[in-house]
């Protein structure tokens, strides 16, 4: 089965889906491996909440 990912590479795909996007194959795989997986989908939604918390940080501007 070419789309079945580990955790490992679901999470690897999921790191690197931070700074590039992937590829349809990639992003396909990683969306069924989070639908079998009970792990993962955690892993992102901890993955999502720090990327808003640096997003906030990010455009926080220091006061003069
Ligand atoms: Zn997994």
């Amino acid at each position: 089965m070419p789309l079945k990912r580990t955790c490992k590479e679901a999470t690897a795909l999921m790191v690197a889906r931070e700074d590039r996007s992937l590829a349809w194959r990639d992003h396909l795989a990683l969306r069924l491996h989070l639908l079998v997986c009970k792990a993962c989908p955690r892993f992102e939604r901890q993955m999502l909440g720090m990327r808003q918390q640096l997003k906030q940080w990010r455009n926080y501007t220091m006061p003069d």
